[in-house]
């Protein structure tokens, strides 16, 4: 089935409480999202499965979770400060402001353009200024008095705290090279492109880990590096495939060119996925040298080195960054999930297909109706599953468009309480409800007592 269109998504994301537009009471507020009940679920599932992958299962990687406001000098050591800036553009006519690389990358469409080929305004085609930088970074100040020394930073990414701990974490944790560090948490960017959904905003989640490896002996042929890169590409895409789910055919790697890469970068590849106005960017998986520890030592004065035991010498391990957006991934996995087909009465139904891990409810308990001699199973049943799984209880409306709610948010498992479950007109109930899975809508009863045994093959405990 192609990918449905944003606007499907968005309104479903509303209306079913995953992704709210910020403050709409107060008209919005531009790239500013708000997670609601379900949205908040899927996050923690996608954040959990990340760490589950990165840390959890992995001898050679530790986690983190570094302070967000910190001494500014850290956006200094790190290049942010004199570098994170984009080109700025502005309408002579109607004064909006655009950022020059997103009009030439499609962002606003088909832009207007002058005899020369430059591009005009979007809105009016009026001229637009010559650009200049401007930095990306919100600033803040930190306590009372609003002035240059009591200045600090939101930061636009997570790894600048993996590096100003590196040599904590390697000493207490005792780490041997090659050994990573991983961190998920939310960074902020001053984005002035208007964001398609949560594809670009102001405030987003990333989930980034810094894997140092000895430094290649030769700085310009550095072969082992370029292939630990290539390694780390290739263990990021099968995530995006194996474990959370996404069809390989709207994924694939895009390699920066030379003059796309930064100066210190010996390589960078992204992942896209192909969004509904064309391919985007998922995750970049840089090859940062030593760039940023060297920067930060330079600056601080204090060795960023790691002993090597063999040769007996300091060394600045060189770095791979596989950074990923974790709020953009939810976007991914929304439109990725979503499919239509037909019901068993022929009439369109509406289901997300998540993972199972990935679901915000991992199961439905359903009674058949709203009947009092059904309740107390039913609870029964509720509060024996509860403790293990994110599940709801709903005994409103029909079983059908019970069924649609639930697929229309992707829970894989309903469990339904009849009349043959706690009998009817003095006959003994069998104690058995029924499973109906969200995919291929079979339906299989299962003793109450064998209920947990019968999920947890259909559904991980998480
Ligand atoms: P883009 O070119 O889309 O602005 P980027 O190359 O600047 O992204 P990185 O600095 O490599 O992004 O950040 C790593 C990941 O963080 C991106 O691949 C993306 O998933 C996510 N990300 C970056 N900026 C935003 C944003 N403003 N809103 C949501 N996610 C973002």
């Amino acid at each position: 089935m192609p990918a449905p269109d944003l606007e499907t998504i968005v309104s479903l994301a509303k209306r079913r409480g995953f992704v709210f537009p910020s403050a709409e009471i107060y008209g919005g507020f531009a790239n500013a999202y708000d997670y609601g009940p379900l949205g908040v679920e899927l996050k923690r599932n996608i954040r959990e499965a990340w760490w589950r992958s990165m840390v959890q299962e992995r001898d050679d990687v530790v986690g983190l979770d570094a302070a967000l406001i910190t001494n500014p000098l850290v956006w200094v050591g790190s290049g942010h400060v004199a570098n994170f800036t984009d080109p700025l553009v502005d309408c002579k006519r109607c004064q909006r402001r655009f950022r020059a690389d997103h009009l030439e990358e499609g962002a606003y469409g088909e832009v207007p353009r002058d005899s020369n080929g430059n591009p005009l305004c979007p809105y009016d085609g009026g001229e637009l200024t010559e650009p200049r930088q401007f930095n990306m970074m919100f600033r803040t100040q930190v306590g009372p008095v609003a002035d240059e020394a009591n200045m600090a930073y939101l930061p636009p990414e997570t790894a600048q705290g993996i590096f100003v701990n590196f040599v904590n974490v390697q000493q207490a944790m005792r780490r041997k090279l090659p050994f990573g560090i991983a961190q998920t948490r939310v960074s902020f960017r001053n984005e002035i492109t208007p964001g398609r959904f949560i594809f670009r905003t102001l405030e987003f989640e990333q989930m980034e880990m810094e894997y140092f490896c000895m430094p290649p002996r030769d700085r310009d042929n550095p072969t082992e590096y370029l292939a630990l890169h290539r390694q780390w590409v290739e263990e990021r895409l099968r995530w995006y495939i194996e474990v959370i789910g996404i069809a390989p055919e709207r994924l694939r790697l895009r390699d920066h060119d030379r003059d796309e890469l930064s100066h210190y970068s010996a390589a960078t590849t992204d992942i896209e996925y192909l969004f509904p106005w064309g391919w985007g960017e998922l995750e970049g998986i840089a090859a940062r040298t030593d760039f940023d520890l060297s920067s930060h030592a330079k600056l601080s004065g204090q060795p960023l080195t790691y002993f090597d035991e063999e040769t007996g010498q300091h060394v600045v391990p060189w770095v791979i960054e596989p950074a990923a957006g974790l709020t953009r991934t939810l976007a991914v996995v929304l439109l990725d999930a979503y499919s239509e087909e037909p019901d068993e009465k022929g009439e369109k139904r509406v289901v997300l297909k998540f993972k199972p891990r990935l679901a915000p409810i991992k199961v439905a308990v359903l009674p058949l109706s709203k009947n009092d001699a059904l309740r107390p199973t039913a609870r029964r049943v509720y509060d024996m599953l509860r403790p293990l799984w994110m599940t709801q209880y709903d005994e409103t409306q029909s079983i059908g468009r019970r069924y649609r709610r639930q697929d229309e948010i992707g829970t894989p498992c309903c469990v339904t309480i009849d009349f043959q479950t706690v009998g009817e007109d003095g006959q003994p109930g069998d104690d058995c409800v029924t499973i109906r899975d969200r995919d291929t809508q079979e339906q299989v009863r299962v003793p109450i007592s064998g209920l947990v045994a019968a999920l947890e093959e259909r559904v991980p405990r998480c």
